[in-house]
């Protein structure tokens, strides 16, 4: 737990951005790091939501909310360096809580 050069999240996928919220504030599911980056991307640092709160807080189908923010969160340098962490769908913590399919096709 204190060795943090092993950083031993990182092989287990629990990559997460330091100094961010790490649940949804609504219905407090366990976020992802690129949930964490879909929340800023919109805008967002103080209360983060999880894919589908935020769908639903922008009136659209979470996979619709991924393919409007992916190529957004690609252009910009500051989330992408952190989107990118993830490099494949089993570096998700959560498959289930999120679409990978549609969040990897964001690479
Ligand atoms: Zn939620
Ligand atoms: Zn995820």
């Amino acid at each position: 737990m204190t060795d943090e050069m092993a950083n031993p999240d990182d092989a287990r996928g629990l990559i997460l951005i330091e100094g961010l919220a790490r649940q949804c504030l609504r219905c407090g599911k366990n976020l992802c790091m690129r949930q964490q980056v879909l929340n800023l991307a919109l805008g967002v640092d103080d209360y983060l939501l999880c894919l589908f709160c935020l769908s639903e807080d922008n009136g659209k189908g979470p996979a619709e909310l991924l393919a409007s923010l992916g190529p957004y969160v690609q252009s910009r340098q500051c989330f992408y360096k952190e989107w990118r962490k993830y490099g494949s769908e089993a570096a998700c913590p959560d498959p289930l809580g999120c679409l990978p399919k549609n969040c990897f096709s964001f690479t």
